[in-house]
């Protein structure tokens, strides 16, 4: 059987950066991939997508974007040939086509099995992505057949939906993106917003990623955030990389024509239900909004640099439907199509370790599994608020690698 000192699952951004420090520490290894570098922005985004992270924060550990253009948005193809380039220029040794069935704990290590082959290491890093599976909740299946159901991994454009309304199901960016795209397409469509993240693509004339950076709130570290569960959790902000750098928020939307209703709570006898709260959850990401400028401000007093940026400014609060639907009749027609936007979870079905929580989520610290010489990378607020960004991996990427090599170091003696 193969033996290497360490394996790396997924070729995406997280797990070529591990790989980079495993060869900047001469640690022998090699990268499982079960598509091609950079797979899950090949297959699992649609068309019109681009990266709501500028150009000049597409950074990997030695590689990062030189273009014209620093405050641009890369398309799903620009995205591709960065990370594949980052492959080429780190000579990863990525093997394709390779899909981890089982890993297993064996002796002192683990016996990793794969479509093409066995290996046997001593240590592991899983790097296979937290976005890997649509999370949709239970009650898709009392939606009646002739209304389409597609989640963000069958969408790839408008033309692939019937014409007739569309229902939404949230509004973090991948639901106000879709949204955006769907009404233009002139299909009328009604939003369903549950818990959301508002922001303005430009605050005092900066892109607001430039504030969380600057402000230090994205290096805020796992073990300095009071909750960290709930951090975890947090839905992606509503924002949209277009050339025109524009905000995509609920008003935004509304203004566009789309239609906005509460959480969906429930299907019963053909309809759907909404939650009556629309109100409240409108108000309370229009409050964590501010209170996040607040601080930005707070930073550029401090720090001597508000001479550097606009004056501060406040978004007007989020337009409250006069009386938002509560239920919506799925037989009627008036609906053809439900998009889930509710999320992503990420699949350990192969992983015959136990270190997988009752929710399905990796029990780890800061990337240090529970487990001897397994270890993740590019998980939600894993060791910092950015990690799970392009962005965020090279700090992340060090300092795990940094613990496997006094792993394997101490296994040694
Ligand atoms: C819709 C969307 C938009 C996003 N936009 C941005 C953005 O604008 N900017 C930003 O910085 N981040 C963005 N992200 C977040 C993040 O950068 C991506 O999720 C990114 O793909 C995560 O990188 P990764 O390397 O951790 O995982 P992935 O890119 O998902 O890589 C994991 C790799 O593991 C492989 N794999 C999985 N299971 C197995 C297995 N069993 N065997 C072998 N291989 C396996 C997959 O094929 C994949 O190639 C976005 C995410 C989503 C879902």
């Amino acid at each position: 059987m193969e033996r290497a000192a360490a394996v790396v699952i997924g070729a995406g951004h997280a797990g070529l950066a591990a790989s980079h420090f495993l060869s900047d520490r001469s640690i022998e290894h090699v990268v499982l991939e079960r598509g091609e570098v950079a797979n899950s922005w090949r297959r699992e985004r649609w068309d019109s997508l681009r990266l709501l992270t500028p150009n000049w924060q597409c950074r990997l550990p030695g590689h990062r974007y030189e273009g014209p253009d620093p405050d641009g948005y890369m398309t799903m193809a620009e995205v591709t040939e960065f990370i594949e380039c980052f492959a080429k220029v780190s000579s990863a040794p990525v093997r394709t086509g390779a899909n981890v069935t089982s890993v297993r704990r064996v002796g002192d290590g683990y016996r990793v099995t794969t479509s093409l082959s066995e290996i046997r290491c001593q240590a592991l890093v899983i790097a296979s992505g937290a976005c890997n599976q649509p999370a949709v909740p239970k009650f898709a299946d009392l939606v009646p057949a002739a209304v389409e159901q597609l989640t963000p991994f069958d969408y790839r454009g408008p033309d692939q939906l019937p014409e007739g309304g569309v229902l939404i199901v949230g509004a973090s960016a991948t639901g106000v993106q879709l949204a955006a795209e769907l009404q233009q397409s002139g299909r009328p469509v009604t939003l369903s917003v549950g818990e959301h993240v508002r922001l303005p693509r430009l605050y005092r004339g900066r892109d607001v990623l430039w504030w969380m950076d600057a402000s230090g709130v994205w290096d805020q570290r796992h073990d300095e955030i009071e909750d960290l569960t709930r951090a975890r959790r947090l839905p992606s902000p509503q924002l949209v990389g277009t050339p025109e750098r524009s905000t995509l928020d609920l008003n935004t939307l509304a203004s566009m024509g789309v239609e906005l209703v509460g959480r969906w709570a429930a299907v019963r006898d053909g309809r759907a239900l909404f939650s009556g709260g629309l109100r409240n959850m409108l108000s309370l990401a229009d409050l964590k909004m501010n209170r996040l400028l607040d601080t930005f401000d707070e930073w550029a007093r401090t720090s001597g640099s508000d001479a550097e940026v606009d004056p501060p400014e406040r978004l007007a609060p989020t337009r409250v439907p006069e009386s938002p639907r509560l239920q919506l009749d799925l037989r009627s027609g008036e609906i053809r199509a439900i998009i889930w936007a509710t999320g992503f979870r990420p699949d350990y079905s192969w992983l015959d370790v136990p270190v997988v929580d009752a929710k399905g989520q990796l029990r780890h610290h800061g990337g240090v599994v529970d487990s001897p010489g397994l270890y993740a990378l590019g998980l939600p607020v894993l060791r910092r608020r950015k990690s799970t960004f392009i962005y965020g991996i090279e700090d992340d990427a060090r300092e795990v690698t940094d613990h496997l090599e006094r792993y394997l170091a101490a296994q040694r003696q």
